[in-house]
């Protein structure tokens, strides 16, 4: 992390109405590659973090009212600045986060995409006028911005996770309070300097970093007020649970991007290097620590061996260590405990019978070794929770409606992926499937134009494209009368 522009880029303050605040207390970033100690962030008290809903609040009215093409000229500088610091903000990624260079310069260009992609949606929020139900009236729709807006993101994809909130929100004329993952606060805060680089004005962006037990209060205060009127979260299912509860009291607008179990389907008549290229990258991006990771790989019976073979040989070249170390392929996962239920999934798929086919051990301390199983059934862990690892568990199936079945058993329906070449099969199985996203016959699904979201207990609410920008837009009806 030490180049110059990296060390412009950082902030160790909560971000509150436009200025750096000193906090109450410190906590450690800590490189999940090497343990070291990156950075001490300090943390805002609960009395800050409240200043930060309030600066949210008194900077709405002039932020909404401004014409769409003062908001949109704003996104755009900040994206501009994002670009141009693009290699400094990859780098301070992938030290606070780990996963690979390459991977993180990918990631600072997709999350940058959510921010020019918003910057030119933000002068199309356009109202209706709807046919009169009576002579005398006029019935009309305008479409305003929902509020003050609160964001709580997660550690894996910390630029990409932060934009794609931020933008549509600031896009459609709300403010917004973010809480950026305890593991992952620098690229937020590196964010947040942009923006106040950019132009944004004091109080329409705020980022509140906070340790674990401080995330809690902090949540708890955000989820209380009165004044947010959105909460828009990505983690996992249990703290998303738990935030719809505590939202309830105030019937908070919610957006809930939660817990993936993706099933990877791979039909007899399928492009087998196809199909073998989609599962390296469904699999294997960002040590599978992604909710849309594959995390079951259903094979039909005449390609299941030759697949397992695959599989296994490309696995086992796979490139293991620090993400800056170049021609690195896999990097550690987040921490310990993150390789310890790792760990347990594969001992546990071991134990009740799944054969490792590579793989299968730590290597050094806060990784795992890229690891294929095959033989899993329905019952072992692996097969039922998320796995957020470099394991990929193969289960065999004989008949389409069995591979349907097994990848609708699960509480989760965020993304699934499939290989086929028959126009028929592909239609009977894309519409059967109970999932928010269909991967068919690729693996690469996300991009700023498209709608991210899940159903079930993946949660609701969709990020990016058009439909993004409805999560931070209210309705309100006109009925105009005595015309
Ligand atoms: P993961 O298991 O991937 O770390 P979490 O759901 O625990 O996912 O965390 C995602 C985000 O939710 C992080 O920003 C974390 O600080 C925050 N978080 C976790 N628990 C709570 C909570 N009780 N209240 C508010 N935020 C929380």
């Amino acid at each position: 992390m030490s180049t110059e522009a990296t060390l412009a880029l950082l902030g160790t303050q909560a971000f509150i109405d436009g200025r750096w605040q000193p906090g109450d207390s410190a906590f450690d970033v800590i490189n999940p590659a090497s343990r070291e100690r990156l950075a001490s962030v300090e943390q805002p008290s609960l009395a800050q973090a409240q200043a930060a809903i309030d600066a949210a609040e008194r900077a709405l009215p002039d932020w909404r009212d401004r014409p769409a093409h003062e908001r949109s000229a704003l996104l755009r500088r900040w994206f501009d600045l994002i670009i141009a610091n693009q290699e400094a903000l990859a780098r301070l990624l992938t030290s606070e986060q780990g996963k690979p260079l390459a991977e993180a310069r990918g990631e600072v260009r997709y999350g940058a995409a959510f921010v020019e992609w918003f910057a030119e949606e933000a002068r199309r929020v356009e109202g209706d006028i709807i046919p009169s139900a009576g002579r005398d009236r006029r019935t009309l729709v305008l479409r305003q911005a929902v509020g003050v807006c609160a964001a709580i993101t997660p550690w894996n994809f910390p630029v990409a996770m932060v934009t794609r909130k931020i933008a549509p929100a600031l896009a459609a004329g709300c403010s917004i309070v973010l809480k950026p993952a305890e593991q992952t606060p620098l690229c937020a805060l590196a964010l947040a300097r942009l923006a106040l680089e950019a132009g944004i004005p004091a109080g329409v962006f705020n980022v509140l970093p906070a340790d674990s037990a401080r995330s809690v209060e902090i949540g708890r205060l955000l989820c209380a007020s009165t004044v947010v009127r959105h909460l828009s979260f990505t983690g996992s299912t249990e703290v998303g649970r738990l935030l719809m509860a505590q939202c309830a009291p105030t019937v908070k607008r919610l957006a809930m991007e939660l817990g993936g179990h993706a099933p990877f389907i791979v039909f007899n008549d399928a492009d087998l290097e196809a199909a073998l290229d989609g599962a390296m990258l469904a699999k294997y991006r960002n040590a599978g620590q992604t909710c849309v990771c594959a995390n079951r790989f259903l094979i039909q019976a005449g390609l299941h061996d030759a697949f397992v073979r695959g599989l296994t040989e490309r696995t086992a070249r796979l490139i293991t260590g620090a993400g800056y170390e170049p021609g690195v392929q896999v990097g550690p996962l987040i921490d310990d405990a993150a390789v310890a239920k790792v760990m347990r999934h594969i001992e546990d798929a071991r134990q009740m019978g799944a054969r490792i086919e590579t793989g299968g051990k730590t290597s050094g301390t806060g990784f795992v070794q890229p690891t294929v199983l095959s033989g899993v059934t329905p019952d072992m862990l692996i097969a039922r929770e998320e796995t957020f690892g470099p394991v990929a568990a193969i289960m065999k199936f004989e008949t389409v409606e069995e591979a349907i079945a097994l990848a609708n058993a699960s509480e989760s329906g965020l993304a699934a992926y499939f290989y086929s070449r028959d126009l028929g099969q592909v239609w009977q199985v894309a519409e059967k499937l109970e999932y928010g996203m269909i991967g068919i016959n690729t693996a690469a699904i996300s991009y700023e134009t498209v709608p991210f979201g899940g159903i079930k207990q993946s949660g609701f609410g969709r990020e990016g494209s058009r439909y993004g920008l409805e999560e931070y837009v209210s309705l309100k009806y006109l009925c105009m009368a005595g015309l």
